[in-house]
């Protein structure tokens, strides 16, 4: 498998990947695009399923670029996932006999994403407003009547969202044209106490009709707490603009992951799958294995998650964040859990973290968590200059973390 999780074939050592297909496959394909080394192809006929192929369970999974195995057993999945961390860990890490472990997944892998982001066009054709995901390398909008790993509130607010628009004619965002208002639909389930945000991204501060799709949102469900809009009037591929309104209701709403206590606001990131998010902080909680007098740096601390399940077990945690609103989210977080040993600090952690060692700030034990692009070296110059101890690594990107552990 290829690590898009493709498969890969060879045509007398010819490498061809094709998509939705699963190794042991024997099939019949389509040559669409040659390389000098390598082609792509598309799936015509399976002539013997692999042992792990299985049928997926939604209708529009090959047109639709948001799931790429679910042709694929999940024990399986979590196996490819394992293999692609060992692959990154030998190939890009140069790093030899490091044990990983089995990956740990989940009981029931359905319906357990908290945050959609949904763009919202319109059919050329038939005028119709479109929402759901981009199909694979495109933008062509794929609609779906219910996306099977999304909660299933969100099908209403979705048919809310295209009532109302059509009601009153409420105008689509056409990337080509930069013209039209609504850009996307983002919301946000907390799965441990119901509530709802819904965020409206907007080309454009004036929304017509804006009482009306209040009401719309609000008749969804009562756990519906929060509505807000959010301006973009960029030509950018990035979905939320600068600026929030609060339409309706509070400007975030609240969440636990165990037993603390979790604001959450619009522009901060929150884990995605709030039952492993709860197993991966356990995890980070058990590598750190604090006796109570470190001090713990969580580096790309958002809004103070990592840094509030660790300051229950360390003497003091210093979080820092780039994202100010996050901060804001993470020194209120700290506050309604009645934890004070811990601080936050604005600014890119490459930046803030040197500034802090100077100052005589040392870690006994280091979380980081960054984006997909990984660390900035400078930053990782400086943990190694901390001659810190332990050094915990949360990756949602393998090969990033892998060029990371080199170093
Ligand atoms: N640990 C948190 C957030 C992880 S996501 C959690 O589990 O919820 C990564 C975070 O890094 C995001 O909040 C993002 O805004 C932040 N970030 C991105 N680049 C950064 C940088 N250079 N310095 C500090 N934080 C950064």
């Amino acid at each position: 498998m290829g690590h898009e999780g493709e498969g890969v074939g060879r045509i007398q050592n010819f490498t061809v990947f094709v998509p939705h297909t699963v190794p042991g496959d024997k099939i019949k394909i389509k040559i669409v695009k040659v390389k000098k080394s390598y082609a792509y192809g598309k799936l015509i006929e399976i002539i013997h399923r692999a042992e792990h192929r299985i049928d997926p369970m939604c209708p529009i999974h090959k047109k639709c670029g948001g799931c790429q195995l679910q042709h694929l057993a999940y024990a399986e999945q979590l196996n490819f996932k394992k293999q692609k961390v060992i692959d990154n860990i030998e190939r890009i890490g140069k790093l030899k006999n490091i044990n990983v472990h089995d990956t740990i997944g989940m009981n029931k892998p359905l319906r357990y994403r908290n945050k959609v982001q949904f763009p919202v066009g319109r059919d050329e054709k038939h005028g119709q407003i479109q929402v759901g995901f981009y199909a694979p390398r495109s933008h062509n909008i794929i609609e779906t009547d219910t996306c099977y790993i999304q909660h299933e509130i969100n099908d209403k607010i979705i048919e809310q969202l295209k009532l109302w628009m059509k009601d009153y004619h409420i105008t689509a965002y056409n990337e080509s044209t930069g013209n039209g208002l609504v850009r996307h639909i983002f919301t946000r389930v907390a799965f441990k106490t119901g509530e709802i945000m819904v965020v409206l991204v907007t080309n454009g501060t004036n929304i017509p009709h804006k009482e009306q799709f209040i009401d719309r949102m609000r008749s969804v469900s009562d756990d519906v707490k929060s509505i807000i809009q959010n301006i973009n009037t960029k030509a950018t591929n990035v979905i939320l603009g600068q600026k929030n309104r609060v339409l309706w209701g509070k400007d975030s709403i609240v969440d636990y992951i165990g037993d603390v206590k979790f604001s959450i606001s619009p522009m901060s990131f929150y884990q995605v799958n709030p039952v492993q998010t709860e197993i991966l902080y356990q995890k980070a909680l058990e590598y750190a294995a604090l006796k109570g007098d470190e001090t713990v740096f969580d580096l790309y601390c958002g809004i103070g998650t990592i840094s509030l399940f660790l300051a229950r077990k360390a003497k003091k945690v210093v979080g820092v964040e780039i994202i100010p609103e996050a901060i804001e989210d993470a020194r209120e977080n700290a506050r309604i859990n009645d934890i004070y040993n811990v601080e936050f600090h604005v600014g890119a952690a490459e930046e803030v973290i040197p500034k802090l060692y100077q100052q005589g700030y040392k870690a006994d034990v280091v979380v980081v968590d960054p984006p997909r692009k990984g660390c900035d070296e400078t930053l990782l110059d400086t943990v190694v200059k901390m001659q810190v101890k332990k050094v915990i690594y949360v990756s949602c990107n393998p090969s990033t973390m892998a060029r990371d552990l080199r170093l």
